[in-house]
C-alpha cells in the first residue's frame, strides 16, 4: 500500500529563522527549520509580505483594528499581507500551518491585547483567521504538529 501524503506546512517566517520580527530579530524555532530544509514547509511573513519594513514599531490587535504603538491603524497592510500569504500557501499546496503564537498577524488561541503592556487575551491573529477560515489546520512553536514531537530538540 502506498504511504499516505506528508501534510505540506506553511510557517511563520521567523520561526524559520528570518529576520522579519518587528524588532529585526527572529524566533528559530529548530523543529520548523527542519520542516524547511527537508522541503516540506514553506515560510511566510504577512507582515513584511505586506511590505512593512523590519524593524517596524510593534503593533497589536485591538478588537477587529490593528493598531501600531503610534496610534497608526495598519488594518488594511495587514489584511493584504494576509491575503497574499494566505494565497502563497495555497498556491504551494500546503494544508496547516505552525504559527508564532501571540502576533497580530500570526497568533491564535491568546495574542496581546492591545494595550502594548504585555497582557494576552483570547484572540487570534489576522492571518491566523484567514488560514483557519481556508481550512489549515493550525500549531504553534509551543504545540508542535504531533508526528514533529521531539523535533524541537537541537
Ligand atoms: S508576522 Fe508572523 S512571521 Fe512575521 S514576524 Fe510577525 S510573527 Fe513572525
Amino acid at each position: 500500500m502506498a504511504d499516505a501524503p506528508r501534510v505540506r506546512y506553511v510557517v511563520s517566517g521567523c520561526l524559520a529563522g528570518l529576520a522579519c520580527r518587528y524588532d529585526g530579530g527572529s524566533n528559530p524555532c529548530a523543529a520548523v527549520i527542519r520542516l524547511v530544509e527537508e522541503g516540506r514547509a514553506i515560510p511566510a511573513c504577512p507582515e513584511s509580505m505586506a511590505g512593512l519594513p523590519t524593524p517596524r514599531l510593534p503593533c497589536e490587535l485591538m478588537g477587529q483594528s490593528v493598531l501600531a504603538q503610534d496610534g497608526r491603524d495598519l488594518t488594511k497592510r495587514f489584511l493584504r499581507g494576509a491575503q497574499l500569504a494566505l494565497r502563497a500557501a495555497q498556491s504551494r499546496g500546503c494544508t496547516a500551518a505552525i504559527l508564532k503564537s501571540r502576533s497580530p498577524s500570526c497568533g491564535f488561541g491568546r495574542i496581546y491585547d492591545g494595550t502594548f503592556s504585555g497582557r494576552l487575551c483570547p484572540g487570534e491573529g489576522v492571518w491566523a483567521r484567514l488560514l483557519r477560515e481556508a481550512g489549515f489546520a493550525l500549531f504553534s512553536e509551543g504545540a508542535l504538529p504531533p508526528e514533529l514531537d521531539g523535533m524541537d530538540e537541537a
